[in-house]
Formats: structure tokens, sequence, C-alpha cells
């Protein structure tokens, strides 16, 4: 059984989900037939650099599977775009993972089930799907995404349910909701990549926006935004709350002289009860994650034949 995401959680994956549920059954019965690349797949791994004398270890282990043939184009703008390259390197940054087996990454056609972290396979599964769904409810809602807003969304989901595997195999504890901490989490992986994350936060938050827009304020998927409410994976907040959340942290990440060129004024602004709080409540996220994180936090620098 999988218990992170499935289903309801994502983008695209819940539009489909509201659709084509029956169609999607079939669908993953028939996906049985598929092959995996080596580890890594064919998209360039990170730098392995040696540390001392104990050998640094990549937190992901990524295989690609052969996706469905509606998918090829996603599996193109994963490599292209090298979203898994990023992550790892941006993991790998932060997390000191030389005492630990890599964390499992499947990558796959996962018709309409979206990604998730599976506790009892150990392992992350990132649906191919989801690039084009995410592209399809962005044009939906009104706007044409760019290969930059569907990367950001990517990577975000990837964050959130490498969250939940650090929950379940780095014995990381977090306070609260699981769901909205693995959010958080997301929000600090993207913005710890300074201005270029801060853009990645608001494309992410776009995302949920205009999930918001498409389903939440829609009579007939009333209750759907919510996974407690819609009888998805309890725990989510709603997309709306997800996308304010994480204009909230970006909006308090960022300096006030820079809010205006970064997007962070005007369309995007939070209500400004909530902005004024927001730079305490970044802050607050941050070091609860930083804290949290303490056991498997990197404490010097990926470079290749640094000393100790
Ligand atoms: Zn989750």
């Amino acid at each position: 059984m999988t218990l992170g995401d499935s289903g309801a959680r994502r983008r695209g994956g819940r539009a489909r989900n509201r659709a084509r549920r029956a169609v999607l059954v079939l669908g993953a019965a028939l996906l049985a037939a598929t092959a995996c690349a080596g580890p890594g797949g064919a998209e360039p791994g990170p730098e392995r650099p040696v540390v001392g004398e104990r050998a640094e270890r990549p937190v992901l282990a990524v295989r690609y599977e052969v996706p469905a043939a509606a998918d090829r184009p996603g599996v193109r703008f994963l490599h292209e775009r090298r979203v898994m390259r990023a992550a790892e390197a941006a993991l790998g940054s932060l997390l000191d993972w030389r005492e630990r087996e890599p964390t499992a990454l499947l990558t796959r056609s996962c018709a309409g089930e979206g990604s998730s972290y599976d506790p009892e396979k150990r392992r992350i599964e990132l649906c191919y799907d989801e690039i084009a769904e995410t592209r399809t409810a962005l044009r939906e809602g009104g706007r044409r995404a760019t290969d930059d807003e569907v990367a950001a969304v990517l990577l975000e989901t990837l964050y959130h349910e490498v969250a939940h595997a650090l929950v379940d195999r780095a014995g990381v504890r977090v306070a609260g909701n699981e769901e909205d901490a693995a959010d958080r989490f997301a929000a600090l992986m993207l913005l710890r990549e300074g201005e270029a994350g801060v853009r990645r936060v608001l494309y992410a938050a776009d995302g949920w926006a205009v999930l918001a827009e498409l389903y939440e304020d829609d009579p007939e998927g009333a209750g759907e935004g919510t996974d407690t409410a819609g009888g998805g994976h309890a725990g989510h907040s709603s997309d709306r709350d997800r996308a304010v959340s994480l204009r909230c942290y970006a909006y308090g990440a960022v300096s006030a002289s820079r809010r205006h060129l970064l997007g962070l004024t005007g369309p995007r602004a939070l209500p400004a009860a909530r902005a004024a709080g927001c730079a305490d409540e970044w802050k607050g996220v941050r070091e609860g994650w930083m804290r949290a994180l303490g056991p498997v936090l990197r404490t010097e620098p990926p470079v290749v034949g640094s000393p100790q």
C-alpha cells in the first residue's frame, strides 16, 4: 500500500482522477511491463566526491522505468532539464549521506496514481505523467506553462516526497502535520537556491493556486481540494492554503527591497495581515527543519578531496 500521496495529492493526478478513474484502473494494469535503466538512468549522475576516507553517497538512487508512449516527451523533459541531477546535487549539498543507503527514487508512468513515497517499498515514485498534467492544468487555468514552471512544480513534488522518506528512513522527526512539514521542506530546498529558488517556489504556488481555482471553487468539486475532505490521503492542506503558504515562505525569505522585482507583490500579493508575519514564519520554518535535520545535516562542503 502506498501511503505517501497517492491519487489525490498531485495537481494533474487529482484532475485526472476526477475525469478518468475507471480508465486509470485499466491503464495501471496494462502498465505492468516495464524495464529499468541502471542507477542514474540516461541522465548524467552527480559527481560522487570523496571526503576523507568515507565515500560520499548520493541521497537518491534514481531509476527510470520505460515510460508509457504518452509519457515519452515527459521523460525527455526530465533529462533535458536535468531535474533529477539538480535535486541530487541540492540534497547532497545539504545532507550527509555517507552512512546511509541512497533513497530509491523510481520515475515511472503512474497512470494517474500521483507521485508518492511508499513506506513498504521504501522508495519515492515520481510520475512522468505529471509533466503533461501540469501543463494541462495550467493551460486550463488560463496560462501557458513554461518549462521553468513545469520543472519547478516537479522539483517541489520531489522534495515533498523526499521529506516523507527522511521521516521514514532517516529518523527525522517533524512537528505537527507531516504533509505540511513536507511542503515546508520543499520550500526549504528551493529557497536555498536564492532568487532562482524564490521563482521556483512561486511557480509551484501558482500551480496550487490554479488547481484551487479549477477545483476548489467548482461546486462539483467542492471538498476535493482538501484531501481530508475528499476522502484521499489525509493531512494535506487545501490547494489554496498550500499556494498561500509557499508564497508566504518566499515573501519571508526575500528582503523587502527585492520583493517587487521577484513578483511577490501585485497579483501574487498576500493579504497584508498574512504578509506581515511571513518573515518570522519563514524563519521558524527554516530553523525548525534545520533542527530536525540535525542528525543528517552536512557539516562539511561536498568538495572532491577536501580535507576533513
Ligand atoms: Zn505527502
